[in-house]
């Protein structure tokens, strides 16, 4: 629904007076509200956030008199386009998050509110947990649990979403509130047709007793009686409205009615639901087997021995899964076809089975499966809580692996998530199987097998001139067959604006069921048009711009004019666009990012196993979230908003979101670049705008402190004087309260310049392993020591040690605040330099893991040249390389003993580039545990705030302390000596937010070597 600017001006400004939320409708925000993780794409005319039950009142209010659609959204994970539409989204999981009530066995809360949220806080505060996962664990928000009724993950154990809903409070299409308690169902009174009965029914009874009236008529006529008992009833049905369950003998449920209905016939503002014990985990096995047929058939076995779970796992996917994490290697055959992974009950916390009565239980599954029944040829069981945690992250990992891939062939999520009987799954396999093959498609097959429930994910390859014309024909084919067989197609996620297409297609006669149902609650179709009924438009017409290009990668131009946006939209000869010149804009750099991240909202997650996205822990708004730079970009490159955009303050604000720390790198599932893409949104400003000092400053900081080093003693005096600290922070924007490291008054590379160390400047012809030290900003004018330390440790190690001369800071300040032709120019030189030693046989070696991720990641996205690949393929960071010698059992390990115990930290950077998760042992962590007696203890709470700089700056002081608050109370507690991490800047952090001694590893490795006196780090008073 187009509206013209002053239209737009005047519902923003209207809306604005009428309620307290947050109204916005400039174009970033519609853009970034126009997708989810379907593939679909619809802009809103308008974002709202209610604060409150009476803005939802009255933005539905106006809505209704405007007739202005309105799409209810939480987090907008939704993968077939639920939230999405071209009216107000009205998003609910910024405000409307907060649990009301905690009962002992029912919680009362908000829409907005996260599962996964719900669960931490009831598991800390009661022992108890809401059951039902039907939806994207990450990021699903209970409104939508309840607006879809999914069967969903547990549902073996715990039912449906809709089991334990005990009231809900409904805003209905016309404004009104109504709340429906399950306790005290309304048992109708016959419907009468004049309004002034009904108006008394109302006052006498209350609208419940109306509307279930009017829905009692509907479905209790014998044409209505006849169609629902003809139609096709599978437990975990998700198609359609819950038509079947509203009847309860006289009774009329209507909470059930709107559990399932999308958001199509009311919206949820508050919900009471009940709360189940925290289930005992004991007995689960993973089973891996040769084919698929004959896992199916397995399931069929295991069902009587009622499992609480049981999913299915194809090869592909746990390939891709082996790759992913390490771990899993030596756990999943390379020769399976398939897995199935099973949890048997074991009781609740309050109620535990017994432990021999489990393990006998687990004993008689895994003999029935393996030996009796000879299905499966390996199966493990699942016996510790670490064993559980791999057991649960891979079916985790299963689901969100195949966004990991990097070609043109790449899943789409439209066929997924239909069930079918169980004795028929086999067959709809060899069917589907059969039609991909004649339509030469790859498929990979998963799912929640136990409830009939599978996901089809074809892989369809983009460089397929047709890929855009064969979705309708192949969804039609694969519904089809499903529908054939007595299946649904969709068994939790929902219809939305995607699947909504093919509902007749399943339901032929009850379509105009659904269809006075609609009509009963929203006459005028403002709740979510175009859903659970015949649609106006076809799907189609809303597939996400720029689709096809999903896996698609332009050629990345050599130097920095490249290939130009016009180019990459049309491929004929355009003239570059003054504004693309100006802003310095290089689409191809940002392509592959824009149009990879899928809208999967794994990024808006909120646990401590994460570390994606330090900068917005919490927030649960998209334009916080690493995805908002994706979407901004998509954007841009289909000229679905302005290039100029990005210099404007909205852009600015989105790139701002992100302090490039590359923790998307490694937890993303689809490995979007956001950094890059958040590098590129900052350039593009800085090349309008410029650069404000502060911004400056940290661009060029190697230079200005080049510069102050001979004055250093009155650097350090300033710093540690009020007035002047006052000053400095209402000038230059260094804050006042964060503590300054002492400027040396000689650099690193100086001191070795102008002493006998000189030898170490020039490469040295030798037969022993060359390394040349890449020292950086912070060792180099700092801590000169700690980069002397380095150089002994890896000489007493065996290598030749070179310190070039010829190098320079690695940038990261300048890739922090988008200063691109800085950046440009010093990774231009010390790629020029490394490359030259890396060719005489050097490796080089960074003192900070920082450094090494600029080297290693930054510099191959600003120049496509051989130079920056050679680099990125042989640079390391101290403590991996070193771990690396020790892992060839060379290292020398005459260690002394180091009687404390310390808090490790581990860097974003340092994880980064490792490509670890987050849980993963450090090279760091490895080596400290090597030295005697030192007590190694990991303090795994997330980012410690600081990324490199960006905690340096007055702007950002005080969020970077927030953010490593869970850090420092990790660290704070009394048993812990020392707190330890591999990057400076994270040290310094620490220090500032803990009061203790926070050291690099390498001053506990020096100590440990001899190097250094254990007094230097006052190690002597705390013997253990
Ligand atoms: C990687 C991945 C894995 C997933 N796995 C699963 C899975 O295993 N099982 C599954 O079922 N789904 C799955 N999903 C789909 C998705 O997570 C679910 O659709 C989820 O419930 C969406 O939650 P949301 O808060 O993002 O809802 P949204 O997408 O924002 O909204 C979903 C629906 O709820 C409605 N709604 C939201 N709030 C209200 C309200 N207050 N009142 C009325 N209606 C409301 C919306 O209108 C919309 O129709 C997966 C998605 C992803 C990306
Ligand atoms: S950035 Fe990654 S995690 Fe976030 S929505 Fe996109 S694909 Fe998902
Ligand atoms: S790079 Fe770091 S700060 Fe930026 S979006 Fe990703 S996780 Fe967030």
């Amino acid at each position: 629904m187009p509206l013209t600017a002053a239209q737009q001006i005047r519902l923003r400004d209207d809306l604005r007076g009428l309620i307290q939320g947050d109204v916005r409708c400039d174009e970033v925000t519609q853009q970034l509200y126009a997708t989810d993780a379907s593939i679909l794409q619809s802009r809103p005319v308008c974002v709202v956030c209610p604060r409150n039950t009476e803005d939802v009142v009255a933005i539905v209010k106006y809505a209704a008199e405007e007739g202005i659609p309105i799409h209810s959204r939480g987090a907008g994970t939704s993968l077939t386009g639920e939230s999405l539409g071209e009216g107000i989204v009205l998003v609910f999981s910024r405000h409307m998050r907060r649990i009301l009530h905690v009962g002992d066995d029912t919680v009362t809360v908000q829409p907005g509110l996260l599962r996964r949220r719900l669960n931490g806080v009831l598991g800390k505060s009661k022992g108890r947990l809401f059951g039902p996962l039907a939806g994207n664990p990450s990021s699903t928000s209970l409104g939508s649990i309840l607006a879809r009724n999914g069967a969903g993950l547990h549902y073996l154990r715990y039912g449906l979403p809709s089991d334990h809903l005990v009231s809900m409070t409904i805003v209905l299409a016309n404004g009104d509130l109504m709340t429906l308690d399950r306790n005290s169902l309304p048992q109708p009174p016959l419907l009468e047709k004049e309004g002034s009965v009904i108006l008394a029914h109302e006052i006498a009874f209350g609208k419940e007793y109306v509307y279930a009236g009017k829905i009692a008529h509907i479905l209790n006529n014998r044409t209505s009686k006849q169609l629902l008992e003809s139609a096709n009833q599978l437990p975990v049905n998700r198609a359609g409205y819950a038509e079947h369950s509203v009847l309860q003998g006289e009774r009329v449920d209507l909470a059930r009615l709107f559990t399932g209905s999308e958001g199509t016939l009311g919206l949820t503002v508050a919900a009471t639901l009940q709360t189940v014990s925290l289930p005992q985990r004991k007995s689960a096995a993973a089973f891996f087997f040769r084919s698929i047929s004959s896992a199916i058939e397995a399931v069929s076995a295991i069902l009587p021995l009622r499992p609480v779970l049981c999913e299915l796992i194809d090869r592909r996917r746990l390939n891709m899964v082996r790759d992913w994490d390490a771990r899993y290697r030596p756990l999943i055959p390379a020769e399976a076809e398939a897995a199935l992974l099973v949890e048997l009950d074991s009781g609740t916390f309050e109620e535990p089975m017994d432990d021999d009565n489990c393990r006998n239980h687990l004993s008689h599954l895994i003999d029935l499966v393996q030996t009796k029944k000879q299905l499966c040829f390996h199966a493990l069981r699942v016996n510790t809580e670490d064993d559980f945690q791999l057991f649960d992250q891979v079916i985790r990992r299963s689901e969100l692996v195949l966004g990991r891939m990097h070609h043109s062939i790449q899943p789409v999520p439209l066929f997924d998530d239909v069930a079918v009987p169980l004795d028929r799954m086999n067959n709809v396999i060899s069917d589907l199987l059969a039609l991909f093959h004649r339509h030469k498609i790859t498929v990979s097959l998963s799912g929640h097998v136990g409830q009939g429930h599978l996901r089809i994910h074809p892989l369809l390859d983009f460089a397929r001139p047709d890929v855009m014309s064969i979705l309708h024909p192949l969804a039609n084919e694969i519904y089809s067959t499903v529908l054939h067989h007595g299946g649904t197609i969709s068994s939790e996620w929902g219809t939305g604006l995607l699947k909504s297409h093919f509902l007749p297609q399943q339901f032929p006669h009850l379509t105009p069921l659904f269809q006075k149902i609609k009509k009963t609650f929203d006459p005028q179709h403002i709740l979510n048009p175009d859903r659970m009924i015949p649609q106006k438009a076809h799907w189609t017409t809303h597939l996400r711009h720029g689709l096809e290009k999903r896996g698609h990668l332009p050629p990345i131009p050599s130097g920095t004019s490249g290939s130009r946006f016009t180019k990459l939209q049309q491929p004929v000869e355009t003239q570059p666009n003054q504004v693309e010149i100006q802003l310095k804009w290089e689409p191809a750099y940002v392509f592959e990012p824009a149009y990879r991240c899928n809208g999967c909202g794994e990024c808006l997650r909120y646990d401590r196993q994460s570390r994606i996205c330090p900068l917005s822990r919490g927030t649960v708004t998209i334009e916080q979230a690493p995805r908002s730079k994706a979407d901004l970009l998509r954007g841009i490159l289909e000229c679905d908003i302005d290039l100029e955009t990005l210099i404007g303050d909205r852009g600015k604000e989105i790139a701002d979101t992100c302090f490039q720390c590359r923790m998307c790198d490694m937890e993303c599932p689809a490995q979007v670049d956001v950094s890059t893409l958040a590098f590129r949104s900052k350039a593009a400003y800085v090349a309008a705008h410029g650069l404000p000092l502060e911004d400056l400053i940290m661009s060029r900081i190697d230079t200005i402190l080049n510069f102050l080093m001979p004055a250093s003693w009155l650097f350090n005096a300033a710093m540690r004087n009020r007035v002047m600290r006052w000053f400095l922070e209402k000038t230059l924007r260094v804050p006042q309260s964060r503590a300054m490291p002492a400027l040396n008054h000689l650099s690193y590379l100086n001191r070795i310049r102008w002493s006998s160390l000189r030898h170490r400047l020039l490469p040295e012809q030798t037969d022993k392993t060359r390394v040349a030290l890449f020292v950086d900003t912070f060792a180099n004018y700092f801590d000169p020591q700690l980069a002397e330390l380095a150089v002994q440790i890896l000489e007493y190690n065996g290598f030749s040690v070179h310190v070039p001369s010829r190098q320079r800071a690695s940038g990261r300040g300048s890739f922090l605040v988008g200063h691109v032709d800085r950046a440009e120019r010093l990774a231009r030189f010390n790629t020029a330099q490394m490359s030259e030693l890396i060719r005489l046989g050097y490796k080089i070696v960074t003192i900070e893991p920082y450094s090494a991720s600029c080297l290693t990641k930054d510099y191959r996205h600003l120049f496509d040249e051989k130079e920056s690949e050679l680099t990125a393929e042989n640079v390391i960071d101290f403590c991996s390389f070193l771990e690396h010698h020790h892992q060839t059992g060379k290292l020398r390990q005459d260690f002394q003993q180091i009687p404390c115990r310390v808090g490790y930290h581990a860097p974003c950077s340092g994880l980064a580039i490792s490509a670890s998760i987050a849980s993963d042992m450090m090279p760091a962590e490895k080596l400290l545990r090597l030295i005697p007696d030192l007590d190694v203890q990991r303090t795994e709470r997330g980012c410690c705030g600081m990324a490199g700089l960006w905690g340096f700056q007055q702007k950002n002081y005080r969020h970077s302390v927030q953010i490593g608050i869970p850090l420092f109370r990790a660290l704070r507690r009394a048993e812990i000596d020392f707190g330890v991490s591999d990057c400076s800047a994270c040290c310094a952090q620490m220090a500032h937010g803990t009061k203790k001694r926070v050291l690099h590893p390498i001053r506990l490795l020096a100590v440990a070597y001899g190097f250094l006196p254990a007094v230097a780090l006052g190690i002597q008073n705390s013997p253990r």
